[in-house]
């Protein structure tokens, strides 16, 4: 099995019940796009937005909790997710790590539930740009690939998301030659750990725009996109789509 092509979008804190129109577009403009299709709206749309997709997108959660259910005040567990239509949900995004001082280990426990869920876990992993200058890239996705992707991952149940810190929401993308290096460090990786690890969607996330995304997508392990910005609106988040489809 190859790694399944994946266009995925992060509406973070963005939209309300009126944004869901964004998906009839996209839906009217790509009724059948070459590549899996996933939008991952703030907690609160995710039923409005599975039933208005019915299928035809998958839909996700941007965070859960590593417990089934309790006193967590404010938190969703993953069961909650995929009980109202969620199949996939974000786990260990940048901002989570650094709004929430989310650990590797936090990140792992959560992907457990995820999947106990029955929930796919795109679990994201990235450098700083202090750690990039300071030469430590390699070493710091190896370390957060061992640490944040438990043990029972597979590429039918994870997708692993490569966004660089300073390239996300600022319009800095790294070189191909930089995005191909870490590609092919989490390849080599996930294969010696996992059977499948060879199948498993890589996606390269940070400033992912129409204007670069063909070339993002010629890169060597790169299966898709986790996209931030762009996939806010269909006009853009569309385009985006439309590469992958034909990468
Ligand atoms: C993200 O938040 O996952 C992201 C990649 O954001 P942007 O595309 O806006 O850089």
């Amino acid at each position: 099995m190859a790694p399944r092509k994946l266009a995925a979008g992060n509406w973070k804190m963005n939209g309300t019940l009126a944004s869901l129109e964004q998906i009839d577009q996209l839906l009217a403009d790509h009724p059948a796009p070459g590549c899996d299709v996933l939008i991952c709206p703030p907690a609160v749309l995710v039923h409005a937005m599975a039933a208005r997709a019915s299928g035809r997108i998958a839909v996700g959660g941007q965070d859960c909790h590593a417990k089934a259910s309790g006193a967590h005040t404010g938190d969703i567990a993953a069961v909650e997710l995929a009980d109202v239509g969620a199949s996939h949900v974000i786990l260990g995004h940048s901002e989570r790590r650094t709004d929430h001082a989310e650990t590797d280990a936090q990140v792992e426990a959560k992907s457990v539930a995820a999947h106990e869920a029955g929930l796919i876990a795109v679990i994201c992993v990235g450098e700083t740009e202090a750690q990039r200058d300071a030469g430590e890239t390699l070493d710091v996705i190896s370390a957060q690939l061992a640490g944040s992707v438990p043990a029972g991952a597979t590429a039918a149940n994870t997708v692993i998301a490569y966004e660089p810190v300073w390239a996300i929401g600022t319009g800095r993308t790294p070189t191909n030659d930089q995005i191909a290096e870490v590609h092919a460090l989490m390849r080599e990786r996930l294969s010696a750990r996992f059977a499948d690890g060879a199948d498993m969607s890589l996606l390269y996330g940070g400033s992912v725009k129409p204007s670069n995304a063909a070339e993002i997508f010629a890169t060597p392990h790169v299966n898709g996109a986790l996209v931030g910005g762009a996939s806010l609106k269909a006009a853009d988040f569309g385009p985006i789509i439309a590469a992958l489809s034909a990468a």
